[in-house]
């Protein structure tokens, strides 16, 4: 059974229908001709999850997981190899030409590297006033106006210092602020961002963080939070869905998962969260081995040959998402 959680109340703003993401793998010619089985990367397999409006839901797993992909899929990015993805009840996979730039002003994505993501031939006032300029928005000089505004609305100040700079000429976390405004410059209900702080170091961490946090109040965004890094997603997160290779295998409120996690991934991840206290002891196990190949994954659960609970069905049938309650789902034989 595909279990969906909505919260009870449909105020959902994104709503992913059991979307599947396959790349084809590229091989040479030779190979071509010797294997003509195409192969596929299964980055995102039969997902289907909601995002509440007003939340931040993290999505947390090992390098490898599909997560990033699904973050692009959320924003169009890329388009799903099945499956619906909506957006306000828009079927964004669907969307095209004027729909689909009016949606660009209410959907945003930004990047994992803001160095990579930042053009360095452009000034970041520039940056940040080309959405505009694509949006037709605004004369020259407003644009300028709403670009001013935005960088000293996130901490880049006085305005004029910084407009003219070239991304070079800022720290990592200056340009993960100028990231930021590039997001909000067209005011989106929606932003994915894909480990905005795992390029800087801990002290720029909590300020970039608190921005985050800060702009989500005063814009009402909703975040889709992407991170590995399970520490910082229980700082900012209202909820967290754990992808593992390309499945959600568990989903729920902040609180419930961190104190009381039910999948044995889920256990291992929490369990190497570092802890400041060296009298608190660890029971929990990390997870052996690495992630399989998404070309071939294992049968049954994906994760058995890695779970130290595994037992006979779990590799030959796959667990589905179970309804926990309370919003809590797991994909798992245990339950
Ligand atoms: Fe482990 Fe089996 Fe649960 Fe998969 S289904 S997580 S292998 S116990």
């Amino acid at each position: 059974m595909r279990v969906i959680y909505t919260g009870g109340l449909n105020m959902n703003l994104v709503e992913i229908r059991d979307v599947t993401k396959y790349f084809p793998v590229q091989r040479g010619f030779i190979e071509q001709i010797i294997s003509r089985k195409q192969e596929f990367v299964r980055a995102v397999d039969g997902v289907s999850f909601d995002i509440r409006k007003g939340e931040i839901l993290g999505l947390a797993g090992e390098s490898g997981s599909g997560k990033t992909t699904m973050g692009r899929l959320c924003v169009r990015l890329i388009r799903p190899t099945q499956g619906e993805i909506l957006f306000d009840g828009i079927n964004i996979a669907e969307v095209e030409g004027t729909e689909m730039r009016n949606l660009r002003r209410r959907i945003q994505f930004t990047f994992q590297d803001p160095s990579s993501s930042l053009n360095p031939r452009l000034s970041i006032g520039d940056a940040i006033a080309d959405a505009l300029r694509f949006q037709n928005m605004g004369s020259p000089e407003e644009r300028k106006e709403i670009v001013e505004s935005v960088l000293e609305r996130v901490g880049l100040a006085p305005a004029d210092t910084f407009y003219h700079r070239k991304p070079h000429q800022l720290s990592g976390g200056q340009r993960q602020r100028v990231v930021f405004g590039r997001a909000i410059v067209l005011s989106p209900e929606f932003i994915v961002t894909d480990e905005p702080v795992a390029m800087v170091d801990v002290s720029i961490k909590a300020q970039l963080l608190e921005l985050m946090l800060d702009l989500k109040k005063e814009l009402n965004l909703t975040y889709l939070f992407i991170s590995h890094d399970l520490a910082t997603a229980r700082h900012v997160c209202d909820r967290i869905a754990i992808m593992y290779l390309g499945k959600i295998i568990e989903i729920g409120d902040d609180d419930q998962v961190y104190e009381d996690p039910l999948h044995p991934y889920t256990d291992g991840l929490i369990s190497a969260i570092p802890v400041p206290n060296p009298k608190i002891q660890k029971t929990g196990k990390v997870p052996r081995g690495e992630i399989p190949s998404p070309i071939d994954p294992p049968s049954g659960c994906r994760f058995h040959p890695r779970c130290p609970k595994a037992f006979d069905k779990c590799s030959t049938e796959e667990p589905t998402l179970k309804d926990m309650g309370n919003g809590r789902c797991v994909a798992c034989h245990l339950y």
